[in-house]
Order: structure tokens, then sequence, then C-alpha cells
């Protein structure tokens, strides 16, 4: 008898140590966040070790008004519970200003209503998107071809440019509280892609600017290269050297390094072009080396003849400048190397970053006179031409790319071109009639 009652009081004593825990459950919240914007996703995780979690609430505090986001009571032992919310402060009818975020969980102990895990953060609610405004408007967009657009923004906007489709344009910051971004055109872009200036500030509110729903599209001259056996050979060989895996036939290797290759060195130049100088570092016209012949165009729709066969389709993404051979490459403005070497199909090459986005390159070189990282000024000597990579004979390949979308370099030859943008840059540029809005 004496024995069952002890055992009955150890059992209660076991209960009581066990039901009777003090240890508070644990509270996170992810991201850590203190800004609300229009749309906001969080994740709210909360644990309990001892008697498992009872409930758990979340709720919005603006000065005497509470919103509940969460109430949540867990009629069996739960040791976590992880829950994911989407806020909008406006369907919740939250005011813009500050305000508390606070999270509380409970376990299951006898200890009081249980032990209480709690977590306040301050927070800010801001669902009023940034204002932009269009300081210069520049041509319409047409295939092919760079464009600035100068904005400003009503609140700082850590995140903003221009969107062509789906291609994202950086935009940057510059003198008198200004925001400029360049944007290019892809040569084969859809004419009813829509360009869009969009900014977003820190709590995620955006805004979009349409600024064209149509491109202007390009008239491209057709061109025949006509490739014969020894061409074939020899360029192929030189790939075959560096890359063993290229089909043994001339003809199949040179489809392949035609096609895939161009598509990786295209690629490549893409990756390097991402990021840019936040500020220009040229100026005046890019130079156009003298006692040239252009014996290729931008844009050209080309197609390459073997055995009186078109065998292939590819569009030229740069200028072919030809004069004698070796000729002296030089930096058409100032810049930074950003690349000089082996560049897929444009053998020897240098690229060079202008700044907020320009670049400009050099293929088929027959030597490189600089380094990755170097400072050029205008004319600097960067080496010389010749026809490594995929190249007829030996000429300058030479491109301008915005944020490594290939343009026409002819409008960077042309001052009339570079001053414009250059006094939209200053700012000297009356701002356009019709005032752009957002919405
Ligand atoms: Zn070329």
């Amino acid at each position: 008898m004496l024995g069952f009652l002890l055992l009955i009081l150890a059992a209660g004593v076991f209960l009581i140590s066990t039901r009777w825990e003090g240890r508070a459950p644990s509270l996170s919240l992810e991201p850590n966040l203190s800004l609300l914007g229009r749309t906001n996703t969080f994740q709210i995780t909360a644990s309990d070790e001892g008697t498992g979690l009872k409930s758990l609430r979340a709720e919005i505090r603006q000065g005497k008004r509470t919103v509940e986001l969460l109430h949540e009571s867990y009629p069996e032992v739960r040791r976590r519970v992880s829950k994911t919310l989407h806020i909008d402060p406006r369907a919740l009818h939250l005011q813009e200003g500050p305000g508390l975020l606070r999270l509380e969980a409970r376990d299951r102990s006898w200890r009081g209503e249980g032990n209480i895990a709690s977590l306040e953060r301050p927070i800010r609610i801001d669902i009023t998107p940034p204002s932009l405004r269009i300081l210069f408007r520049p041509p319409p967009p047409a295939q092919g071809e760079a464009r600035l657009l100068i904005y400003s923004s009503s609140e700082e906007i850590p995140r903003h440019g221009i969107l062509v489709g789906d291609l994202r344009f950086p935009g940057r910051s510059i003198p008198k509280k200004r925001l400029a971004a360049f944007f290019a055109v892809p040569l084969r872009i859809p004419s009813a892609t829509p360009v869009v200036l969009q900014g977003e500030d820190e709590a995620g509110n955006r805004s979009r600017v349409t600024l064209a729903t149509t491109i202007h599209r390009r008239n491209r001259r057709r061109t025949h290269l006509w490739m014969d056996p020894p061409f074939l050979l020899r360029v192929v060989r030189e790939f075959q050297e560096q890359d063993p895996s290229l089909p043994d036939d001339p003809l199949e290797a040179f489809l392949k390094i035609n096609r895939d290759l161009r598509e990786k060195t295209h690629r490549r130049v893409w990756e390097l072009c991402r990021n840019s100088e936040p500020r220009k570092l040229w100026s005046g016209p890019f130079l156009r080396p003298k006692g040239v012949r252009e014996t290729s165009t931008f844009g050209e729709d080309r197609v390459f003849v073997f055995q009186g066969k078109g065998v292939d389709q590819q569009d030229h993404m740069g200028v072919d400048l030809a004069s004698i051979v070796n000729a002296p490459v030089r930096a058409s403005n100032r810049g930074r190397v950003v690349f000089a070497g082996e560049m897929g199909i444009y053998g020897q090459t240098v690229l060079l970053d202008h700044g907020l986005g320009v670049f400009s390159m050099y293929g088929h070189m027959s030597r490189i006179d600089v380094e990755t990282g170097q400072m050029v000024d205008r004319g600097t000597l960067l080496g010389r031409t010749g026809s490594t990579g995929l190249a007829t004979g030996d000429h300058l390949h030479f491109s301008i790319l915005i944020s490594g979308v290939f343009v026409d370099p002819q409008p960077w030859w042309n001052p009339t071109w570079t001053d414009l943008l250059e006094r939209s840059l200053k700012g000297e540029n009356p701002p356009p009639k019709a005032q752009g809005s957002s919405h």
C-alpha cells in the first residue's frame, strides 16, 4: 500500500517537474526586417524543447491599434512551428510610419499560463513608391543602338535602371542628384518589346515608367562570306590545336566554331561587361583609326558560303577595319583594360571599360601591349592588328557594347552624338516638354 502511494507520489513529482518546467520557447524572425513595403514576406520559427508549443502570435502595433497577423493554438504537442507570412500593409489598413512588430510563443508548462518568449522589433512602414521623373528623354529606341536616359527620383532608390524586355541595364548616380542609365537594344529583339524605366526603394516599393512600346527596326544588309578550302583548313586547324574535342571534318569543325564557340565567346564578353566603373571615364568622340577601309559593318546578316552553298548564317557584331598588316591598334577612348588575351572567335582581344556601362572591344590582334587592370588614354597603343581567331585576313574587329550588348559603333565616332551624351550627363540639355510620370 505504502509502496503504491510512493509510486503515485514519485509519478506526481516527475509529472510536476516536467510539466512545471521553466524554460521559455525560442523564437526567430527571418529576414531580420525593419522596413515594410507594399509586399513583404517573412518567416517566423518557434520551438520548445520542454513541454512543446501551445500558441504562436504575431501582431503589429501602431499607436493604440493592434493588427493581428497570426494567432494559432496547438492542441497537439508541437516542438517546432515555422510559418511564412505575406504582409500587405494596405490590406491591413496600416499607416505609413513607425510601428512595432511583436511575436509571442507560449509553451504548455503548468507554470502560470506557460513560459512566454516574445520578440519585439521596431519597424517602419513605407508604402509610397518612388516618383520617377524623366529629365532627358533619348530618341526612340532602335535595334542595335545605344540610348541614354537621365532621370531623378523623389527618394533614394538603391535599385533602378532600364528594362528592355527582360534585359536589365543598371542606372547610376550622376552629379546634381540625377540618375543616368545607358541602355542598348539588341539587334534581333522583336519590335514589340517594351522599354521601361524601373526604380525600387529600400522597402521594395516599385515604380515603372514606360519609355517605349515599339522598337525601330534596323535595315540589315545581307552579305556573303565565301570560304575556300585553304581558308577553312587554316582557321579550323588553329582552333583544333586549342580544342581537341572539335570534329576532324573541317566543315563540321568550322560550323561548331562559328555557332557554339561564337555563342560561348559572346556569353563571356557579356559576363565581363556586367560590372562597369560607376563614372564616365571617356570624353569626346571615340577614336576611329586613320587610313582604314571598312570591310564589314555592324549588324550585317552574314551568310557563310562553302563550295557554292550557304552553310551558315551569323550576325556581325562590330565593324571590320583593315589597313596595313600589323597596323597599330589604339584605345578609342579613356578607360580601363578589363580583358587582354585569348577570346574565342575574336582571337587575341582587348576589352576596355569606359564607365557607366560603355565598353569597346578590339579583336583578331597579333599582339597585345596592355594588361588587365591598366588605365589607358584615348590613343594609347593596345597592340597590333592580326588575323587571330575566326578572321579572313589581317584586320581589326571593333565593337562597342553597353552592359554586354553589342551596338553599332558608328555613332560613337561622331562628335554630334558624344556631345549630346556629354551635355545630357552634365545636365545642359533642356528637360523634355512632355514630363514622364510614374505609374
Ligand atoms: Zn568582324
